[in-house]
């Protein structure tokens, strides 16, 4: 009897490979090994074997394997299932789900990323015209990847034009090196070594009694080392000592002190002992216990807890239960680089069994989680991971966390697979026969919703952990302040007031500035023209740091003129108001006080993140102004101010979501005030105070946001009341992708009639110069959801066999975000 596996490729193929093995290779082989497999006429992929039988196929004659890679399979019979789950759930293949599962090492590839040579007049006429057209977008783009090679060149057999731009010098290839997940730095202090001795020290000592505040602080220091025998934080010798971290700076600063980090590795626990877990108050044990009754229920709960009501804690408990029953856990963050306080806080509570997964881990990091996940390992008990942990090696999953359930990041944008981690995670907890808790403070309307249809259990926790009062919210009309010119830049006279009073009194404030939706553009005073992306259709975007214009979508930047490149007036003008800007006026108006800013920009480089956290949490940052990185889960105790400087561009964002998500955002900001006894304050700046959404905030009524946003969604037919689909077609050529969506949709609509929306173009229609198209597809409770994806199918079959419209890429976006 001859012996066949079915092998699953790590590229977009539709159907899997037949390869013919020996009889005894067909002893050996299970599905989820990875064997080595010829492909086309030169090609060798890794492959994960899918199943092992005797049918050969009948299209073609199969290839022999060329090699077995593992003795025992990686991918387990239940990832197999859940890859499928999302293959047909999500609209991509099953190739497309095991490069967003498997650690790139797994797949014997590497993450290859393309540079271009600096060569002085390097001579352009030697490259071909397929090579000029890379050699050239690296003009644009520092780096490529090989698929924007093949997007940039239309074709996925790239590989020979690299070959050749390399052998001409033209490129250079090298492996990404993912910047290391970086700890948190905690400073410490020590005595300087050159006041060891009991002489120096002596001689020290006395020196310092005419600085009795100082003399202090080095007692002070001596007394927590002899008690603790540990580092001594900075942060802990100046409240054991009750001085403020600028005299221990000053000590420092005159070397009588040594400051030091000790480099925490979070892959690898290395810390102290673990301590006991906390007792829950009233309102916490009700909801432990609500929840445990309805897991006899439901699969899924939604814990509704308003902010730093202690859901962390709840969730310990859990967690404490199954990891006595010796299951796993799953316990999903929206982002991983913004939750280092909560992973310290696990790994306090739980030691070594908390392993963390992050995609931006080393490979090879990344592969030791995975095979210690594999495993079962004592050392993996608790896997804390943004969305991409749901591919991990799970064998005996009991729970799933999905905290902070309402952000958007847990939907994966691009490449496919296009999955949301939330839902996704709700299948791969029942494959398990585990349960499910969402928790939020500003639950999604989809959950809330599931919730409300009996579909989910549902649980609240209405008070905060030690009875601070929720923030006094007070929203400011801009319109009448600017009425009464009592604005200076961006700042209101009231949340000036609010500043100067927090500031006095010794506490912290958080400026947020939604960055998405308004950024500063530059504009010619004298024509109005704005210079413009040349790869997309937006406005350049001014960076004041670099003095630069940068475009957010494409990554092209270019030196800031001196003049108008329409009409040559000098008198340019930035329009708009970033962090940036803000970061500034701030420093005009408060020029005593330390101001910091937390973006994207500032968070990029080395430590970025953690630094500033850090600086905050000692209080070495007054005012700190941010984007929505703000929001997530940080836990400042000395934040008594939270100022929104401008709330009406949330609100205006196009898309229907825009304001459910805007109450989350404006609500989760708050909740970064007062977070100890004190009540904190929020201040919302808008020209439109009387918006439903700002009255719902500000009186933290989420059952009236949530009851309104579903009359619209119900009237307009969106999520989460009908799932939607959505289309997005794109090409260089505008006439092919316009004549190209018109038959989509066209066809689409013989089927599905009203319920499709579009051809549309986009807001930002031309994006790294291809011009977008988008279709909707609208789908009623009633219609069946495969059905519907059958008929879609069928549709972009035939749309992909005409000849004309071969060359136009199509993307499936399924609950599209
Ligand atoms: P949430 O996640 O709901 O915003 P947290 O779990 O972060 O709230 O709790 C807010 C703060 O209250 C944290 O600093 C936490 O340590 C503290 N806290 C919560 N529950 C308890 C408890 N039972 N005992 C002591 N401290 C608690
Ligand atoms: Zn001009
Ligand atoms: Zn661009």
């Amino acid at each position: 009897m001859s012996f066949f596996i079915d092998v699953i490729i790590p590229i977009p193929l539709q159907k899997l490979f037949t390869y013919r093995i020996t009889t005894s290779e067909a002893d050996f082989i299970k599905p989820g090994v990875r064997v080595a497999v010829p492909f086309g006429k030169s090609k060798i992929y890794t492959g994960i074997v899918y199943n092992v039988h005797s049918n050969g196929p009948t299209a073609y004659e199969a290839k022999d394997i060329q090699q077995i890679l593992d003795e025992t399979p990686i991918v387990n019979k239940t990832q197999l299932k859940l890859w499928e789950w999302i293959s047909s759930y999500y609209m991509c293949t099953l190739g497309d789900v095991m490069r967003a599962a498997l650690p790139s090492a797994f797949i014997l590839e590497s993450e290859t990323v393309i540079t271009k040579n600096i060569v002085e007049n390097f001579d352009e006429s030697i490259l071909k015209d397929d090579e000029f057209l890379v050699f050239e977008a690296l003009h644009h783009q520092s780096t490529l990847k090989i698929h924007d090679i093949s997007n940039i060149l239309d074709k996925k057999n790239v590989l020979p034009v690299i070959k050749r731009l390399i052998e001409k010098e033209a490129i250079s290839v090298e492996e990404e090196v993912y910047e290391k997940y970086k700890p948190k730095l905690v400073r410490y202090v020590k005595l300087h070594s050159n006041f060891t001795s009991d002489k120096a020290l002596h001689n020290l000592l006395d020196e310092l009694s005419r600085a009795p505040k100082q003399r202090d602080v080095v007692m002070t220091l001596f007394s927590i080392s002899a008690k603790t025998k540990k580092p001594v934080k900075v942060k802990d010798l100046s409240e054991e000592s009750d001085v403020s971290t600028s005299i221990i700076k000053a000590l420092v600063d005159k070397g009588v002190l040594e400051e030091y980090h000790i480099q925490t590795d979070r892959v690898e626990y290395s810390g102290e002992d673990t301590e006991a877990s906390k007792r829950l108050n009233e309102y916490q044990k009700t909801a432990l216990s609500e929840i445990k009754a309805s897991f006899e229920k439901h699969q899924v709960t939604l814990l509704h807890g308003v902010t730093s009501s202690g859901k962390t804690e709840v969730y310990v408990k859990l967690i404490e239960d199954v990891l006595n029953e010796g299951k796993q856990v799953l316990y999903l963050l929206p982002e991983i680089a913004l939750t280092t306080q909560l992973i310290t806080r696990l790994q306090n509570y739980f030691g070594e069994q908390v392993a963390v997964f992050h995609s931006k881990y080393s490979v090879h990091e990344r592969v030791e989680v995975w095979n210690n996940v594999l495993h079962n390992s004592a050392k993996a008990k608790i896997m804390l991971g943004a969305r991409s942990s749901i591919f991990l090696p799970f064998n005996n999953l009991g729970l799933i966390i999905v905290d902070e359930e309402h952000e958007q990041s847990f939907k994966q944008f691009d490449p496919a697979p296009r999955y949301h981690a939330r839902d996704t995670a709700v299948v791969l907890a029942h494959m398990h026969h585990a349960k499910t808790l969402l928790g939020s403070a500003t639950p999604s309307l989809e959950s809330y919703f599931n919730a409300k249809q009996n579909k989910y259990g549902f649980v609240e926790i209405t008070k905060r952990y030690n009875d601070v009062l929720m923030p006094d919210v007070e929203l400011v009309d801009i319109k009448d302040k600017l009425k009464k010119k009592r604005m200076k830049g961006h700042f209101s006279d009231r949340l000036i007031e609010e500043m100067t009073e927090t500031l006095q009194d010794g506490n912290q404030i958080i400026l947020f500035q939604n960055r998405r939706g308004f950024s500063p553009i530059v504009e010619c005073k004298t024509c109005g023209h704005s210079p413009q992306c040349p790869n997309c259709d937006v406005s350049l975007t001014y960076h004041q740091y670099r003095n630069q214009l940068r475009c957010h979508y494409c990554g092209y930047n270019a030196a800031m003129m001196q003049d108008c490149e329409a009409c040559g007036s000098q008198d340019l003008d930035n329009k708009g108001f970033g962090t940036e800007q803000i970061e500034e006026e701030v420093k005009l108006l408060f020029p005593e006080h330390k101001v910091a800013r937390m973006d994207l920009d500032t968070t990029r480089g080395k430590y970025g993140y953690e630094k500033i956290i850090t600086a905050l949490e000692q209080q070495e940052i007054d005012i700190l102004v941010g984007t929505q990185m703000l929001t997530k889960g940080l836990d400042f105790r000395n934040v008594k101010l939270v100022g929104i400087m401008n709330a009406d561009n949330m609100l205006n964002f196009p898309d229907f979501r825009a304001h459910e998500r805007s109450f989350q955002l404006m609500l989760q900001v708050s909740g970064r005030a007062g977070r100890t006894q004190e009540r904190g304050k929020v201040l919302i700046q808008t020209y439109n105070p009387h918006h439903n959404i700002l009255q719902q905030v500000s009186t933290n009524n989420y059952i009236d946001m949530f009851n309104e946003q579903m009359n619209d969604r119900y009237n307009f037919k969106y999520p989460p009341v009908y799932k939607q689909i959505k289309i997005t077609l794109k090409h260089k050529d505008y006439n092919r992708v316009e004549t190209a969506s018109i038959w989509y949709s066209k066809s689409l609509r013989q089927v599905f009639k009203e319920h499709v929306l579009g051809p549309e173009s986009p807001p930002i229609a031309r994006i790294r110069n291809q011009f977008h198209k988008n279709i909707l597809v609208k789908i009623p409770k009633q219609q069946s959801l495969a059905k519907t994806k059958e008929a879609i199918i069928k549709i972009n079959n035939s749309f992909l066999s005409i000849k004309d419209f071969r060359s136009v890429r199509v993307i499936l976006n399924v609950d599209n975000f």
